[in-house]
């Protein structure tokens, strides 16, 4: 029999995570090495790693354009949507009143958070439709705000489809409406793709992830202005000036920061190759396979990001024969069980049963024009087995 060797591996999920950056593995590496310190100790050591982390908090907020002293580690994106959401109910649920409001395309870290405090009772909740390209309307949710609502939360960059939204307008229907609700965004995909600018998108509070933007995994960032003091969710020690307590990941945070200075430098570069590549694979995919549907708003999106739905295919099935050709793909968000859930930010998007048959292929600062003149190979080669039914493996 032939034997073929295997096909060399292709990542295209870099909207579920990122490699470390050499770079980032540089800066973090002594402290997993021949650094350490606790950052609360009055010592040498405990000075160092106190140096690191301030250094790292600097950097961190240059890339998000806030000053250092209103970012707030946190474990990753989903403890900082977390504190965003239940912080500021908890801080100020009894002054302004217990309404949230949230987009239908939210990330699940909110969605679900906003839904579990909402049937707790601990909140009433009003979830803002989006139009077919995952976009949603200021004056949608203008008119969702009430003389109660103490937060509103849209995300900046979707995650399946790359929807950017227009943050600034969407603060500033907010505001006039009610100057006391607060406004959260979730920029978890944006580092390092869209420019970040606390000001210029009018939010108080904004979340972060390091492992998007060829960070460390399990270490992110909530952001929040000056005066905006969500009440802590982990308690003890005091640490992040009370606001969220716990010895910090100072390796984690020391290529945190690493990797948003990188973002900093590189984003301009790195968002233009992306959407050059990224335009070239959905060209070449809609070229060659009939019943592909570009799914997103085709303007305004998240460099490097593709998404699809493919008529006649599962997206479970047509994953694992991506995977067997070598690869890595998702179908959306990344849940925890690995598998394929039917989009709810697709069916949000009025695509029905298509919710199941996404696609979404994303590319990252080490992807190569080789890798996705490949990738577009592979997925006609998937598709067609798929529509055809023959089984993966
Ligand atoms: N928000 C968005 C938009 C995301 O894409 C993700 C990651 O999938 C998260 C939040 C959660 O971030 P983390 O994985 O750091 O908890």
């Amino acid at each position: 029999m032939e034997h073929r060797p295997p096909a060399q591996p292709i990542y295209l999920d870099h909207a579920a995570t990122t490699p470390l950056d050499p770079e980032v593995h540089a800066a973090l590496l002594p402290w997993l090495e021949e650094q350490f310190g606790n950052p609360s100790s009055a010592h040498g050591h405990g000075r160092r790693a106190r140096a690191a982390l301030d250094d790292a908090r600097d950097q961190v907020a240059a890339a998000a354009g806030c000053a250092s002293r209103e970012v707030i580690f946190t474990s990753g994106g989903t403890e900082a949507d977390n504190l965003a959401l239940r912080g500021v109910l908890e801080r100020w649920g009894a002054e302004c009143g217990h309404h949230l409001v949230v987009s239908t395309v939210e990330h699940e870290a909110v969605l679900t958070t906003a839904r579990g405090l909402a049937e707790a009772g601990r909140a009433e909740l009003t979830v803002v439709d989006c139009d077919r390209r995952g976009r949603i309307d200021p004056a949608l949710v203008a008119a969702a705000v009430r003389p109660d609502t103490v937060l509103v939360s849209v995300m900046l960059a979707n995650n399946e489809v790359g929807t950017v939204q227009d943050v600034p307008a969407i603060a500033a229907a907010v505001r006039a409406r009610n100057p006391r609700s607060l406004v959260h965004t979730d920029a978890v995909q944006a580092l390092g793709r869209l420019p970040l600018d606390l000001g210029a998108l009018g939010v108080d509070l904004l979340s972060l992830s390091a492992h998007k933007a060829y960070g460390p995994q399990g270490v992110g960032a909530l952001v929040a202005r000056q005066g905006v003091f969500p009440a802590a969710q982990i308690t003890g020690g005091g640490q992040e000036r009370g606001r969220r307590s716990g010895t910090e990941n100072v390796a984690g945070v020391v290529g945190f920061g690493a990797a948003a200075a990188l973002a900093e430098r590189r984003r301009e570069t790195d968002a233009a190759e992306l959407s050059r590549l990224a335009g070239w694979l959905t060209d070449l995919l809609i070229e060659s396979l009939p019943g592909l549907e570009p799914t997103g708003d085709p303007e305004v999106r998240l460099p490097g990001l593709c998404s699809f739905v493919v008529r006649g295919c599962r997206s479970e099935l047509l994953l694992a024969v991506l995977d067997e050709l070598g690869v890595s793909a998702s179908a959306g968000s990344a849940c925890s069980s690995g598998a394929a859930v039917p989009s709810h930010v697709l069916a949000a998007m009025g695509f029905g049963d298509l919710a199941g048959s996404a696609l979404r292929l994303s590319l990252g600062r080490f992807t190569t024009g080789a890798e996705v003149e490949a990738a577009a190979e592979r997925v006609r080669i998937s598709v067609s087995r798929v529509r055809d039914g023959v089984p993966p493996g």
